[in-house]
Formats: structure tokens, C-alpha cells, sequence
């Protein structure tokens, strides 16, 4: 690493921008530089559409801007989930859209409220507005509804949550949504994050686009990066009432998604096939690697339950999670492990192919059996 101390003389950041720790993505490559298998950045292990990849091909205008609003885009996304495309807003990712939501209702003096072991990108969020971020007891790696709530002042102004939450897997249900939702004053932006809304099975949804709907103060945030596969392209969506889609209009850049990426989320959203053959596989493949992880506890490995598509295991006992991945990285996978974000004792890893989840479960059922 380069030295970023700043010289004196030269130009100081906002100390509250120096504050921030910038964003760590999943790694794709070992400290050798040997290519891996990359089970550490929730991607999609199926890929991407073919129609969205024809679609890619027919619309490269590169020297063109793209539709600044994505109009097609949100009008189809709008049909899908009986939305009307005036109260949606195209984003660089969902991670523009996460940080346009703190800037556009946060600021130096006002708090910024999310659970611990939330998902990082909050507190980039909440920092880089100048806000204070503030951080929710978890109840065992979950978010927690009243922690979340006896945290809430008049200094409030905005609310995250995952759901389900990355990097644990946790999620809460559409009572506990709507309890959270209903204890917050009316001014305070409760923002539902659904990036891994696509896996969870309809009947279990959480009712956060209902209250989206219905209410002046919900922020509904989605992603193509993940269940659709167009992560590379980087494509979200946030739907609210009016009044909060003109502020993150107001403050979003220009022509912040290409034209490409509404060509293929576009064609993507089309192929509803691909993404209920993504989203059985994802429950059938978690399901076993799950099952084959728990009959580990007795080496204290212990998976916590997951509503996405990764799992996040503890080592509570002889085997590590750091001495896992090391060793995994050896089998010549790259899983998350995450001292960074207080879960040293804890690795994310992705769900894969079938076959890939089983040389998972063999190496860490061997690893554990050695560490005896
Ligand atoms: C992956 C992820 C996102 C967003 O990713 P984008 O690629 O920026 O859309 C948002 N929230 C959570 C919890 C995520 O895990």
C-alpha cells in the first residue's frame, strides 16, 4: 500500500470523510495471484440470461448518453411488481441509490441508524454525508426490531435494513417489518434494502413494497447485481413515494446507468425462467450445503440460517475461520471472511454450483476432522 497520509500544505479532506474506511469487495485472485474460484461476492453461479446477453450484442451505442431515466427500463420494472413507473429510480447499483438516500435526508448532526453487522456499505453511507452512524445491538447475528427502535431520537433521520441482511443471511419477517415501520415518526426515512428479495419465496416476502406504497417515509432499494446476474453491468432500483424519488433524482448523476446495462436488465427482467431456475437452485443447493455444514457442530462449526443466496458460518471451536479459509484457498476457492467487520470468527461463503458446494463441505469436514 501506498502511503495516503495527507502531506502538509495539501488539500484536507472533510474529517468526516477521512473517517471513512472505503469499501472492501469480495477478492477473486489468492495473495499469489493464482486465479480462484470466487464464492465471496454473491454472484450469480448460473451467470446471466441469454436474452440478456443477446441483448447486450444489439444495443451497443457507445458513443450515444442512454435514456437519462431509464424510462423502458422502469416502466417494465414497474408492470413486474405493480408499481407505477413514476414513483421508480434507476441507480449505478443499488449502492448509489443507499448512498443518494443518507445524502438526500442526512446531514452533519443527524443520526443515521443501522444494525450491527448490517450491511458495510451503511456506514460508508452515513459518513460520507457527514452524518453519525449508529449502530443496533444484534439478537444473534440478526437485526433486531426493538434495538433498532430504542435508538431511534429526534436527531433520526434515517433507518437501514437489509432484508435479508448481508453478511449474515438473516431476515425478518413481514410482522416485524411492519412493527419496525410503524413505531418510526412519520419524518424519519425507513430504507428496506432487498438486494437478495428475489430468493426469498413469495410466500414468505416481507411487505416492504406495500409499505412503500402506502407510506410517504419507505425507500424500497433492488439490484439486477445479484439473482439477475448483471452485477458488472451495475443496475438498481428504488421505488417510493413521489417526493423521495424527486429528491434522489435531484442528487443522482445524470446518466448514471449505460445503456447497455438497461439493455440487458431490460431483456432480464423478461426472462422470469431464469430467474426462478437461479432462485430453486439457490434453495436447493443452500439447503444441502446447510444440512452438510450443521453435521459439522460437533466441531463447532455452526451455519447461521439463510434467506440468501450465501451462508454465513461461525468456528466455535478447534478450527478457525481464518485457519478455513486459508485452507479453502488451498482447495482453490476464494470464500468472506470478515475481521473487518467485527465477524473474524465467521466466513460468507456464496452459493455455487452443486458440485462446487460439495468440494466445499468435503475440504471444511476435513480441515475440522484435522484440527481436532
Ligand atoms: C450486493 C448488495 C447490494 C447492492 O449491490 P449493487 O451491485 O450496488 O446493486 C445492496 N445491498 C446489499 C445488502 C447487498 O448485499
Amino acid at each position: 500500500m501506498s502511503d495516503t497520509s495527507i502531506p502538509s500544505g495539501a488539500p484536507a479532506p472533510k474529517p468526516w470523510i477521512e473517517a471513512i474506511h472505503a469499501y472492501v469487495p469480495g477478492k477473486s485472485a489468492g495473495a499469489d495471484g493464482r486465479k480462484l474460484i470466487k464464492l465471496s461476492a454473491n454472484e450469480n453461479p448460473l451467470g446471466t440470461s441469454p436474452a440478456a446477453l443477446a441483448a447486450a450484442a444489439e444495443a451497443a451505442a457507445p458513443s450515444l448518453y442512454p435514456d437519462p431515466v431509464g424510462a423502458a427500463l422502469c416502466e417494465a420494472i414497474g408492470k413486474l411488481h405493480g408499481i407505477d413507473a413514476a414513483r421508480i429510480v434507476m441507480g449505478a447499483g443499488s449502492d448509489e441509490l443507499l448512498n443518494l438516500a443518507a445524502q438526500g435526508y442526512a446531514g452533519p448532526g443527524d443520526d443515521v441508524i443501522y444494525a450491527r453487522f448490517g450491511f458495510s456499505v451503511y456506514d460508508i453511507a452515513a459518513r460520507r454525508c457527514g452524518a453519525t452512524p449508529v449502530i443496533a445491538p444484534d439478537a444473534d447475528y440478526g437485526s433486531d426490531v426493538n434495538s433498532l427502535l430504542a435508538l431511534v431520537s429526534e436527531r433520526t433521520r434515517v433507518v437501514f435494513i437489509a432484508n435479508p441482511n448481508n453478511p449474515t443471511g438473516s431476515y425478518l419477517p413481514k410482522g416485524e417489518i411492519a412493527r419496525l415501520h410503524a413505531a418510526l415518526p412519520p419524518d424519519v426515512l425507513l430504507v428496506i434494502d432487498q438486494a437478495y428479495g428475489e430468493y426469498v419465496a413469495p410466500e414468505d416476502e416481507d411487505g416492504a413494497m406495500a409499505l412503500a406504497a402506502a407510506h410517504d417515509n419507505v425507500l424500497v432499494t433492488r439490484t439486477f447485481s445479484k439473482i439477475y446476474g448483471l452485477a458488472g453491468e451495475r443496475i438498481g432500483w428504488a421505488t417510493g413515494a413521489p417526493s423521495l424519488i424527486a429528491t434522489l433524482n435531484r442528487i443522482r448523476l445524470p446518466f448514471n446507468v449505460s445503456n447497455t446495462g438497461q439493455a440487458m436488465a431490460l431483456a432480464a427482467l423478461g426472462d422470469q425462467a431464469f430467474v426462478d431456475m437461479s432462485r430453486r437452485h439457490n434453495a436447493d443447493e443452500r439447503a444441502h450445503f446447510v444440512e452438510r455444514i450443521a453435521a459439522l457442530g460437533n466441531h463447532g462449526l455452526r451455519p447461521l440460517p439463510s434467506e440468501a443466496n450465501f451462508v454465513l458460518i461461525l468456528f466455535e471451536g478447534a478450527l478457525s475461520a481464518e485457519q478455513a479459509y486459508e485452507g479453502l484457498m488451498e482447495a482453490g476457492y476464494i470464500v468472506r471472511w470478515l475481521p473487518g467487520q467485527g465477524l473474524p470468527q465467521a466466513l460468507r461463503i456464496t452459493i455455487g454450483t452443486a458440485q462446487q458446494m460439495d468440494a466445499i463441505a468435503d475440504a471444511l469436514a476435513a480441515m475440522a476432522e484435522a484440527a481436532k
